[in-house]
C-alpha cells in the first residue's frame, strides 16, 4: 500500500483543469477486471480536474529496461469523476507495455503521460441515440462515453453491444449491468464467441451479423455509430453498416492499431465481408530508404513504418498514432498521406518531414533515412 491520499489535499474550491500536455501522474488504483485485463487509476499530486471528451486517449512515457517507450491508451473512465482518470489495460502476448504495466505498476509509482487528445469521441458527434459497438478491449472509448451519458443524466438513447470471446473475457460485465438496470436509455447486449467447459451464457452467441443486428438495434440507421475493436472486427461492421445503406457520415471508429498475428487469425473469422476487398489485386510501388541503401516493394496504402520494416530498416516508434514524433523522417520524394495527431511542426511538414507511424505510401517514395 502506498501512503499517497488524494483526499489529503482535494479542495474543489482550489482545483485547476487538465490540459493537453505532459503530465506526470501518480497510480492510486488497480482494479483486475479480467484475466488478462487490468484498471489502473491515475490522479496528479496537486488538485486538478482530468476534463477530456469521452472516448479521448492518453500517452504514456515509459522507461523500461533503460529505455524511452511511448504507447497510448484510451481514458476508460468518465469526465464526470473528474479528480481522476483510468486506463483500462489488456495483456497483449509478448507485448512489451502492456506486460510491464500489468507486471509493474502499482499504488504509488509515478508516470508520464501526455494529452488528452483524439477524434474518436462524443462530444464532437453529438446525436440523440447511439449505437456502441465494442469488440474486446476496444469497450474502453464506448464505456467513457457511456459511463459519461449514464453520470449525466444525459437523455441520449444508448444501445450498447459489446463482443467478447467468451463470458470470463467480458470487460465491466457488472458495471453494464448495474448501469442499464438502473436506466430505461441504456440497453446492453453481449455477444460471445464461444463459452469455455462448465460455463452458463444465455447471450447471443458468435460474431455480431446482420441478423443480430436487427434485433439488437432495429432502428440502427436512426443511430449515430460509435465502433471500437480489432481491425477485422471494425472492418466486418463498417462492411455490414455500408451493405446496409447506413449513412457512413454517422459512423465513428477508433483503431488500436495493428494486432498480433495470433488474434488477427481468430478474429478473422468475424471478416467474410472485408475478405472480399482483401481479394482485389493491388498497386505495387517502391520505397528507398537512400541512408540504409535499402528498398522494398509494397502494396499502395501501406503505412510508412511496415514498408520500413519490411525492407529491414529500424525507424523508431513509439506512440505509433502521430503525437510523439520519435518516428518522424525526411521524405525527398513520393506521394503519401498523413494523418497525425500534434507530433510534428508545419515548419516540418514543409520541410518534407512526415510522421512514418501514420503516413500511407500513396506512390514510389525515396526516404532520407
Ligand atoms: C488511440 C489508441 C488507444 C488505445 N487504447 C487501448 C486501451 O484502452 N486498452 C488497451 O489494452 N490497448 C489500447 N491500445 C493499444 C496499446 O497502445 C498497445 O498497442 C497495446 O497495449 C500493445 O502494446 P505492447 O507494448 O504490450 O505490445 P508491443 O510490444 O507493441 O507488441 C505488440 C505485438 O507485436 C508483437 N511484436 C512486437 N515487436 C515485434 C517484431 N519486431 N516482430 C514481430 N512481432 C512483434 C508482440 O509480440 C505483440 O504480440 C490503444 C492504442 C491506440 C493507438
Amino acid at each position: 500500500m502506498s501512503n499517497f491520499n488524494t483526499s489529503d489535499f482535494l479542495n474543489p474550491m482550489q482545483t485547476v483543469t487538465w490540459a493537453n500536455g505532459r503530465h506526470e501522474v501518480r497510480c492510486v488504483k488497480v482494479i483486475a477486471e479480467t484475466h488478462d485485463v487490468t484498471t489502473f487509476t491515475f490522479a496528479m499530486s496537486q488538485p486538478v480536474l482530468f476534463f477530456f471528451k469521452p472516448g479521448q486517449f492518453v500517452t504514456l512515457e515509459l522507461e523500461i529496461d533503460g529505455e524511452r517507450i511511448m504507447r497510448s491508451y484510451t481514458i476508460s473512465s468518465s469526465p464526470s469523476i473528474p479528480y481522476s482518470f483510468s486506463i483500462t489495460v489488456k495483456r497483449v502476448a509478448g507485448g512489451v507495455v502492456s506486460n510491464w504495466l500489468h507486471d509493474n505498476l502499482k499504488s504509488g509509482d509515478q508516470i508520464a503521460v501526455h494529452g488528452p487528445v483524439g477524434q474518436f469521441n462524443c462530444m464532437d458527434f453529438p446525436a440523440d441515440k447511439v449505437l456502441l459497438l465494442s469488440g474486446g478491449v476496444g469497450i474502453t472509448p464506448v464505456m467513457s462515453m457511456a459511463r459519461w451519458w449514464f453520470d449525466t443524466d444525459s437523455e441520449v438513447d444508448m444501445i450498447f453491444a459489446h463482443s467478447a470471446r467468451s463470458p470470463k473475457d467480458i470487460i465491466y460485465a457488472r458495471e453494464l449491468d448495474f448501469m442499464s438496470t438502473r436506466i430505461d436509455n441504456l440497453q446492453v447486449h453481449l455477444i460471445c464467441e464461444d463459452t469455455n467447459v462448465g460455463e452458463a451464457w444465455s447471450g447471443y452467441r458468435g460474431y455480431l451479423n446482420e441478423h443480430m443486428l436487427s434485433l439488437i438495434a432495429p432502428d440502427f440507421m436512426e443511430r449515430e455509430v460509435f465502433c471500437c475493436g480489432p481491425e477485422p472486427y471494425m472492418r466486418a461492421v463498417k462492411a455490414m453498416l455500408q451493405a446496409l445503406g447506413f449513412d457512413m457520415d454517422r459512423y465513428h471508429e477508433e483503431s488500436f492499431g495493428e494486432v498480433p498475428v495470433k488474434d488477427v487469425k481468430q478474429a478473422e473469422k468475424h471478416a467474410d465481408a472485408a475478405e472480399l476487398e482483401n481479394q482485389q489485386p493491388k498497386e505495387m510501388v517502391t520505397v528507398n530508404f537512400t541512408d540504409a541503401g535499402k528498398e522494398v516493394q509494397v502494396e499502395v496504402g501501406t503505412n510508412l513504418n511496415q514498408a520500413a520494416v519490411d525492407a529491414g530498416v529500424n525507424i523508431a516508434k513509439a506512440c505509433g498514432v502521430g503525437i510523439c514524433g520519435a518516428c518522424r523522417v525526411q521524405v525527398v520524394s513520393g506521394e503519401r498521406t498523413m494523418t497525425q495527431n500534434g507530433g510534428i511542426s508545419d515548419e516540418e511538414i514543409e520541410a518534407g518531414y512526415v510522421l512514418s507511424c501514420c503516413t500511407t505510401v500513396d506512390g514510389d517514395m525515396v526516404i532520407d533515412y
